[in-house]
């Protein structure tokens, strides 16, 4: 086999079908030769970077070294690291809105957007690329513009940490509510510091003093009670306190290090992203440090782009754009996600060279995910000195359930690890608290509560460990195992179907009997079932008869009706959802 001295270009492991394709043979080649070297391989296995140029090496390739990626990524970083600190200018901060629904978060946004706006933009405003900036006096501040707390924690989970204040809207006449207490946990998780803005003070049912006294158990004690909060009464409906709300947003920002360096090559994030009919994929990001310009050449994600054409959030043409501004841009390889970095690079032939390289990571990371913390894992992972406190997110049906297992987990502290609770809250674990746990690599305890179906399916993709119980102190138990790596064999419960309760009969001496549906999976005679009412487990037990139409059956498919008995409980409602899951033993890594 003579390609002699032919120039081939590896980095990092790959599989050896992949290696087969960069060398231009067949696999069959390939796994022969690593044969020779002892190796019996497949073609779908993976072998290491060694192994790979060992191989080329062997069958008349040269190697040529690729620069790793991360050294192109740290030497960007490092430069910025090194730089004089004198060249960091203050540049406006960016700002999030959150708060419960209804509490009037895109109300404000639009309030606020429209009172700077002077009378020859007013026509184009209706441009929302995703964020906007305001004048306050000679200052600036960036506003988020999709509110909510589920895009500040997905782009936590993506690593990018882009807001420097919250504010947390909650409406005077109704207080604080479950989403406000959700709101408040993400930005402390996020150590972003919050201005809390009183909506709503126009109605004459508002009780702004109300919601302070909420707040303050909730450790968010208002400036003019003593406390550090500072809390503006607003209304976006009369555009009262708004200039105020400004105003403390950036006394808020003065006491954090808001600054960066204009003059370099831009870095920032993605806000929003899509492809766009006529123009092709187009995304908003958030210049972070440094100035965009048209024709800039960046990495971005697993994509890149040269930046071909930017629009401001006023909707005109842009040449540049600064730290903390938005902009659309236009230019992007591919669509590239809300979250991704972005870093400008001189050189084009590098930074297709990084997409690539990202390209192929990026399915080794899809492994990662796979390898994210559960409770399982979690002994491990400590004695690998990765984690030293274990966050953890306790969901219950009643309040004070919530409370008692907030208290007895906070309490648990083995050796150098400590426990700690970083949300609670009433009602069924849902998409938010699996963001969140995926953003701050925690574990979900429900007592008595499920996860909704769109948790579950978060849960799923994210990887979060989501576990139910039913008695305290076995939570309790398990999490102490768990960080002493003793947890026991574990019996993991496998969903396998729902139903929901249609109609109710009354049998005489067998009691009531569900004509159910069958919603999704199966229902099979012999699961244990769970029955759930709005969000929260009421029983749990067997099932004592599965029926179709007079005959027993066992088991019944998605979409068909059956009767359902359940074994010694009669109180069935209509509407009612059960729940069928089997037992099976998940086989443990021994620890050594
Ligand atoms: P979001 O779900 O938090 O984004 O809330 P919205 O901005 O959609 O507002 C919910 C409702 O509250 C809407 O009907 C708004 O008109 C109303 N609303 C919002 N802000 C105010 C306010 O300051 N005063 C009054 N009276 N109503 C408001």
């Amino acid at each position: 086999m003579a390609r002699l001295n032919k120039p081939v270009r590896l980095s990092g492991p790959l599989t050896v079908a992949e290696l087969a394709v960069k060398l231009a043979l067949k696999g069959s080649d390939v796994i022969r030769s690593l044969m020779g070297m002892g190796m019996m391989v497949s073609l779908n296995q993976e072998i290491d970077s060694d192994t790979a140029r060992i191989v080329a090496t062997e069958l008349g390739y040269t190697v040529e070294e690729v620069k790793a990626e991360v050294e192109v990524e740290t030497e960007v970083l490092e430069k910025e690291k090194e730089e004089d600190p004198t060249l960091r200018k203050n540049r406006p901060p960016i700002v999030t809105v959150m708060g419960h629904v209804d509490h009037g978060k895109t109300s404000l946004l639009d309030a606020i957007r429209k009172t700077n706006v002077t009378a020859t933009e007013a026509g184009g405003i209706t441009q929302h690329i995703g964020a906007y900036t305001v004048d306050q006096g000679d200052r600036r501040i960036t506003f988020i513009d999709t509110p909510g707390h589920e895009a500040f924690t997905s782009m936590r989970a993506r690593g990018a940490q882009i807001t420097d204040v919250a504010v947390l809207v909650v409406a005077a006449e109704d207080g604080v509510m479950p989403q406000t207490i959700e709101a408040i946990n993400h930005a402390k998780a996020a150590e972003v510091p919050i201005v809390v803005a009183i909506n709503k003070i126009d109605k004459p049912e508002a009780q702004p003093e109300r919601v302070k006294r909420q707040l303050a158990d909730l450790g968010l004690l208002a400036e003019d009670w003593g406390g550090k909060t500072v809390m503006v009464p607003v209304s976006a409906r009369t555009r009262q306190g708004l200039d105020t709300l400004l105003e403390m947003i950036l006394l808020v920002a003065d006491m954090e290090d808001i600054k960066a360096n204009p003059d370099r090559d831009a870095r920032g994030t993605i806000i929003e992203a899509k492809l766009d009919k006529g123009r092709g994929p187009v995304a908003t990001l958030l210049v972070q440090s440094g100035t965009l310009r048209v024709g800039d050449v960046f990495t971005c994600g697993a994509t890149w782009g040269k930046v071909r054409a930017m629009v401001d959030d006023k909707g005109k043409r842009a040449k540049k754009a600064g730290p903390s501004q938005p902009v659309e841009v236009l230019g992007f390889e591919e669509v590239p996600a809300a979250g991704d970095t972005f870093v400008v690079i001189g050189d084009e032939r590098k930074v297709r060279e990084i997409a690539d390289r990202r390209q192929e990571k990026k399915r080794k990371e899809e492994q990662e995910q796979a390898r994210r913390l559960t409770l399982d894992d979690v002994y491990r992972q400590i004695k690998e000195g990765q984690i030293k406190e274990l966050n953890l997110i306790v969901k219950a049906d009643a309040q004070g359930s919530v409370e008692a297992l907030e208290k007895a987990l906070s309490g648990i502290q083995q050796g150098e690890v400590k426990v700690k609770v970083i949300h609670g809250g009433v009602g069924s674990v849902n998409e938010s608290d699996v963001m969140l746990a995926s953003a701050s690599g925690a574990i979900i305890i429900g007592f008595n509560v499920r996860p909704d179906p769109n948790a579950r399916r978060v849960a799923e993709r994210e990887k979060v460990d989501i576990r139910a119980y039913r008695i305290i102190y076995e939570a309790v138990d398990d999490v102490k195992s768990a960080i002493v790596g003793l947890l026991a064999p574990e019996f993991k419960e496998v969903v396998i179907g729902r139903a929901e309760v249609r109609q109710l009969f009354k049998v005489p001496k067998i009691g009531v009997v569900a004509g159910c549906s069958v919603t999704d999976g199966k229902i099979t005679r012999t699961a244990g079932v769970r029955v759930i009412r709005e969000g929260r487990v009421i029983w749990e037990g067997k099932i004592d008869s599965l029926k179709r139409f007079k005959d027993d059956v066992r088991e019944v498919a998605e979409g068909y009706e059956c009767g359902i008995g359940l074994e010694n409980y009669n109180d069935i409602k209509e509407a009612d959802v059960f729940e069928a899951y089997v037992s099976e033993e998940v086989k443990r890594e021994v620890t050594p």
